[in-house]
């Protein structure tokens, strides 16, 4: 059996890292970082009036993840990782996921975005990713083998283990 590509687990070592670091900020700043109390409200996009905005590292992060590592489309305002009002991807959700929350200080996350966005663009240029920043239902939309195939990280359906 073939491991799995050493291209692919970097990029993987390199998202997680990420969000390793996202919520180190997180923890340290309770007090700007707000208290989520994990509604589900801010993940029904246009009931709540709120966007998410994706990167390919983090999407290729996720359905590396998954069972089935293909993305789910999104068929209607509700993020398709939601059931029953409950994120059913928490440990691998997106980066904007885990920085908004009602009730953080907007400027706190705004300036946890960009660096996020920073670090973001380093991981995809190192994988020679095309950079895309979308909004999810767009970013689902537009996912597929092609997206990863000149990529030094290659599609997670390649995968091996
Ligand atoms: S950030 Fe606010 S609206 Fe979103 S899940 Fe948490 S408590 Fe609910
Ligand atoms: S990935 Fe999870 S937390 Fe993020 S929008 Fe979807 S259901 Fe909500």
């Amino acid at each position: 059996m073939v491991g799995e590509p050493t291209g692919y687990r970097r990029l993987i070592e390199e998202v997680a890292a990420l969000y390793d670091w996202i919520e180190t900020q997180m923890r340290q700043n309770p007090d700007r970082a707000g208290r989520c109390r994990a509604c589900g409200a801010c993940c029904d996009f246009p009931a709540y009036d709120h966007r998410l905005f994706v990167t390919l590292p983090e999407l290729i992060y996720l359905a590396g993840k998954l069972e089935q590592r293909e993305l789910q489309p999104m068929t209607a305002g509700r993020c398709p990782y939601q059931q029953e009002r409950q994120c059913t991807v928490h440990a691998h959700r997106f980066a904007g996921c885990r920085i908004f929350c009602c009730t953080g200080d907007p400027g706190f996350q705004s300036e946890l975005s960009e660096a996020t966005l920073r670090r973001l663009k380093i991981v995809g240029e190192a994988h020679r990713l095309p950079y895309r920043y979308q909004d999810l239902p767009a970013a689902l939309a537009g996912f597929s083998c092609d997206t990863c195939q000149s990529a030094a990280a290659p599609c997670p359906a390649d995968r091996a283990d």
